[in-house]
């Protein structure tokens, strides 16, 4: 038999005193005393664990706070350490039953409602949660404003365990977030599917930059006056064996938002000036760049770079920018375009109709190109007033002394309507569509001995089809 000493059961008490003083560390947020994201979630899934109540579910609401940084910027880091004390004594004093509240990290909190019988009073209880934070708090005598958005996921909606739930509310937040809601809104099943797309791209695109899977295609451009072929414009493509194609419109945007971007594009100028190195000395390329590219500061030297490397002439370079890229930073990119065309590159404005087609950046910036978008020429089959579009396009090109280049041309009547206006240069699957490898070289070979005729139309689609290259979109 164990016997203790007074001096032991003292021992004792004080260690069983430290051990819970741990423990409570280790489950607490320091800042406000709160259960910490852990125990939060160990507290949620034994409340999960229970056996459902008879018509009760549980609810979870995210409040993430914002404007913290710019209170921290303002009046220093410890402004925002109080700010986040009060909020968080707020919440525990606010008259909400059956919750567990802890904070999830630095500017969100987690209030878990074990009890609710209808979704509607969950949402009702995120909107009192939002106004009980955005209440001005106080840092002396200074009255601090912050906002608050909220997310509520519905076990009901989510099977699964705590962390789902955590999950689904982030991302009711990130979707009312994006939609300009009203700050408050559920978790929405469909929405989660397109964020785990939307995730799994992110990590197919990541791991091509990285192991340089992505691939160029090269959809060939006319003269309508002689046929002759002047260039090629490069597609990128992504198609692998686990995913199939993913289209550009897809992975270029993702790229853009997670910042690779410029290491794609980089990529992308370098690989085309390697391809069209070894094309007849006449034949031009022409590259899409992103906005994102004029951002890094990087974009002169990556050109520069992808022409020394591959010994390709700059005048046989066309870069192509929609005016979406000019909108975000007009100085920036206009400094880097006078750059681009010093060196020798011509630009081209791609998509044009579709965004502001202000005037003043087509006298300003250094254009040589536009490239009417498809839509325009596709509306030829249904809107009267489209050859009046294209016509003024036309002469307004004319006048500011730039070419143009018909997009997008699909039939042989779209192509003599171009014809009567006078269109500079076509491009469209009528003459050929994106084509890989020995189909480029058949391309260019033919045009060699036959160019396109276009004084007889029905000779150009002949023409056309022999061009037929393997489909690739
Ligand atoms: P874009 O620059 O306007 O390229 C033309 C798009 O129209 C291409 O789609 C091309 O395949 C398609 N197209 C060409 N002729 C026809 C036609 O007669 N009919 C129809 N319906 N479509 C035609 P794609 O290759 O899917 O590219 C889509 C967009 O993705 C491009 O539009 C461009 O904005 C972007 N993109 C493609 N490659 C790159 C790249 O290397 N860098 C960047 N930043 N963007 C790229
Ligand atoms: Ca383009
Ligand atoms: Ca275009």
């Amino acid at each position: 038999m164990i016997t203790t000493t007074p001096e032991h059961s003292q021992d004792l008490k004080e260690l069983r005193a430290l051990q819970e003083h741990l423990l409570h560390l280790s489950r607490h947020d320091q800042d406000t005393g709160l259960l910490n994201h852990d125990a939060l979630l160990n507290a949620m899934d034994n409340e999960l664990a229970k056996p459902a109540g008879q018509s009760s579910s549980a609810a979870f609401i995210e409040i993430r706070i914002g404007g913290l940084s710019s209170i921290g910027d303002v009046y220093g880091r410890k402004t925002i350490g109080s700010v986040i004390r009060q909020i968080a004594d707020r919440l525990v004093q606010s008259p909400v039953k059956d919750r567990i509240i802890g904070r999830i990290d630095h500017k969100s909190f987690g209030i878990f409602l074990t009890q609710v019988s209808d979704p509607l009073v969950a949402l009702q209880t995120a909107k009192q949660f939002i106004a009980v934070c955005t209440q001005p708090l106080l840092w002396g005598d200074v009255k601090l404003n912050v906002e608050a958005v909220a997310g509520v996921a519905l076990t009901s909606e989510t099977a699964g365990d705590s962390a789902t739930l955590l999950h689904h509310a982030s991302l009711a937040i990130r979707e009312s977030d994006e939609n300009g809601g009203p700050g408050y809104s559920f978790f929405n099943p469909e929405s989660a599917e397109a964020a785990k797309r939307r995730n799994d791209l992110i990590a197919i695109i990541t791991k091509a930059v990285d192991q340089k899977l992505f691939t160029l295609a090269y959809q060939p451009f006319f003269d309508l006056d002689n046929g002759a072929l002047l260039g090629f414009e490069a597609l990128m493509r992504l198609n692998l064996a686990e995913t199939g194609v993913i289209h550009p419109g897809e992975f270029i945007l993702i790229a853009e938002e997670i910042g690779l971007i410029s290491k794609l594009g980089a990529w992308a100028v370098e690989e085309a000036c390697s391809t069209a190195a070894r094309w007849p000395s006449h034949l031009i390329v022409a590259v899409n760049f992103s906005a994102a590219q004029f951002h890094t500061g990087t974009l002169l030297a990556e050109v520069n770079l992808a022409l020394e490397r591959t010994g390709f002439a700059a005048y046989r370079l066309e870069v192509e920018i929609t005016e979406g890229t000019i909108l975000k930073n007009q100085e920036l990119v206009l400094a880097q375009l006078n750059s681009l065309r010093d060196m020798g590159c011509s630009i081209a404005l791609d998509d044009f109709g579709t965004g502001y087609s202000s005037l003043s950046y087509l006298w300003q910036f250094p254009f040589s190109k536009l490239k009417i978008d498809r839509s325009f020429i596709h509306a030829l089959d249904s809107t009267p007033k489209a050859p009046g579009i294209l016509r003024s396009i036309m002469d307004l090109s004319k006048n500011l002394g730039l070419k143009v280049t018909a997009e997008g041309i699909e039939t042989v009547e779209q192509m003599r309507v171009l014809r009567n206006l006078h269109c500079d240069y076509v491009q469209g699957f009528l003459f050929g569509r994106p084509a890989v490898g020995a189909d480029v070289d058949t391309i260019i070979l033919k045009n060699y001995s036959e160019p396109l005729r276009a004084e007889a139309p029905e000779d150009l689609t002949a023409k056309a089809n022999l061009h037929k290259a393997k489909i690739i979109r």
